[in-house]
């Protein structure tokens, strides 16, 4: 059998195309297959349209080894994709009568006192050649076909039946037609820095990666507040493929430093948690412009009791005199948003909350309240602890929702560069 290597996914449905229906099947059975060593070059949704589905999968043959298409196996009219895949490889639709035969049993174990709706017969008119993948949690059967060295599956929509119809799947013809040189990613999370500066730093890395045996890619991703550098490399056994990718990521982490903040897929606020609970160190967060958002970060993490005690939302100036001490002088004198009030909050947290670090947060989220020397953005950062205080003014770009993460992330990261 020819090696299957490339593979596209199609979602079938309508409801796909409005703004309201997310296809996460993809994203499922793009996991499974790199885990083969599948790579998916594309994936596209189509609407209930014979036509338009048959046209797709004419052309997305002609690029792939593998195509896996899900949805559209209801027994209406609108469900089209057994049509368009037998109209695309040119083969008849025939009644498959084992397939009738256990959609009448179904009906009939369901207790219906009339018998199944000649309707649901669509359902067993499968492209002539095609293969039965059971379906055992719903009506629709699976399809696997071998067309000309290519693959095609034709899978149900609903997550619950289509999970583990690949894992047959995964198990039986696609095992024994893939490479078996699994794909693997590694995730690189860095703080601090701008894209084109981690960019520029690591091109002369790519161009190793690129030539290396195995070849790693190498993909950067902005996200607000961090960059992700994500590797991936193919090779015939896993060692060998995680040998070579830790030592792209100490390259990486040799390169670019302490702004490196999470190597093996942990988030910030579990790195964070990571260094509170190894050190046995408590945090406390007195939060204005963030809302709670940095203690709802650093509480995601299960165990985080560990290191978080409790922490105040101090949104008014009376809050933070009243709850954190600070001056009424110092907030006249230099305004709510400042680097003494940030400090003054950081440090009446933690005599009230008796925490090892404390956090004080303050700033302009937008979208009014800015000034000519404040504009909306403008968050101040403090991080102290008995023997380090630390304060950072920064300016935040985008919406309030933005500002607000912008923020947090922020103070967790400079809570972190505290503990490294
Ligand atoms: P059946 O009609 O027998 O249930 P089907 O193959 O016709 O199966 P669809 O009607 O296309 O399936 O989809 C049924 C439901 O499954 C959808 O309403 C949706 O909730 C979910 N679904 C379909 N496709 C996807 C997808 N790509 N990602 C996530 N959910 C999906």
């Amino acid at each position: 059998v020819t090696v299957l290597r490339r593979a596209a996914i199609v979602a079938v449905g309508s409801e796909l195309l409005t703004p309201s229906k997310l296809d996460t099947n993809s994203l499922h059975i793009t996991e499974q297959l790199n885990r083969l060593g599948l790579d998916v070059v594309v994936k596209a949704v189509a609407g209930d349209s014979r036509d338009e589905l048959t046209h797709l999968i004419g052309a997305l043959l002609e690029r792939v080894d593998l195509l896996i298409l899900c949805g559209g196996l209801g027994p209406t009219d609108d469900d089209v994709t057994r049509e368009a895949v037998a109209a695309a490889l040119n083969r008849p639709l025939v009644e498959d009568e084992a397939i009738t035969e256990r959609l009448r049993e179904r009906f009939k174990a369901r207790g219906f006192a009339t018998p199944m709706p000649e309707t649901n017969r669509r359902q067993a008119m499968v492209p002539a050649g095609a293969v039965v993948i059971e379906n055992t949690k719903g009506s629709a059967p699976g399809l696997w076909i071998d067309h000309h060295g290519k693959s095609v599956a034709l899978l149900p929509g609903p997550p619950r039946e289509l999970k583990p119809m690949l894992a047959a799947l995964v198990e039986g013809p696609l095992r024994e037609r893939s490479s078996g040189e699994p794909l693997v990613r590694r995730v690189v999370r860095i703080t601090g820095r701008i894209e084109s500066d981690v960019d520029q730093l690591l091109q002369p890395l790519y161009r190793e990666w690129a030539a290396a045996v195995p070849a790693i890619a190498a993909t950067i991703l902005a996200q607000p507040s961090a960059i992700e550098l994500h590797l991936s490399a193919h090779a015939l056994s896993q060692d060998i493929v995680d040998r070579a990718l830790e030592s792209a990521v100490q390259r990486v982490v040799d390169t670019i430093g302490a702004d490196v903040y999470s190597t093996d897929g942990r988030t910030l606020e579990q790195v964070v948690g990571d260094l509170l609970a190894a050190n046995g160190l408590h945090v406390a967060a007195a939060e204005s412009c963030t809302g709670g958002l940095i203690t709802s970060r650093l509480t995601d993490v299960p165990g985080s009791s560990r290191y978080v005690d409790q922490s105040v939302i101090t949104y008014s100036n009376d809050a933070k005199t009243e709850l954190l001490a600070v001056p009424t002088e110092l907030l006249n004198a230099h305004g709510a948003v400042s680097e003494p009030v940030a400090l003054a909050m950081a440090d009446g947290i933690r005599a009230r909350a008796r925490a090892d670090i404390g956090v004080g947060v303050t700033g302009i989220a937008g979208p009014t309240g800015g000034t000519p020397e404040k504009p909306v953005g403008t968050v101040v950062v403090a991080v102290t602890a008995a023997s380090d205080r630390r304060c950072r003014t920064f300016r935040f770009y985008g919406e309030r929702e933005l500002v607000k993460f912008q923020a947090s992330q922020a103070a967790l990261d400079m809570v972190r560069r505290m503990l490294s």
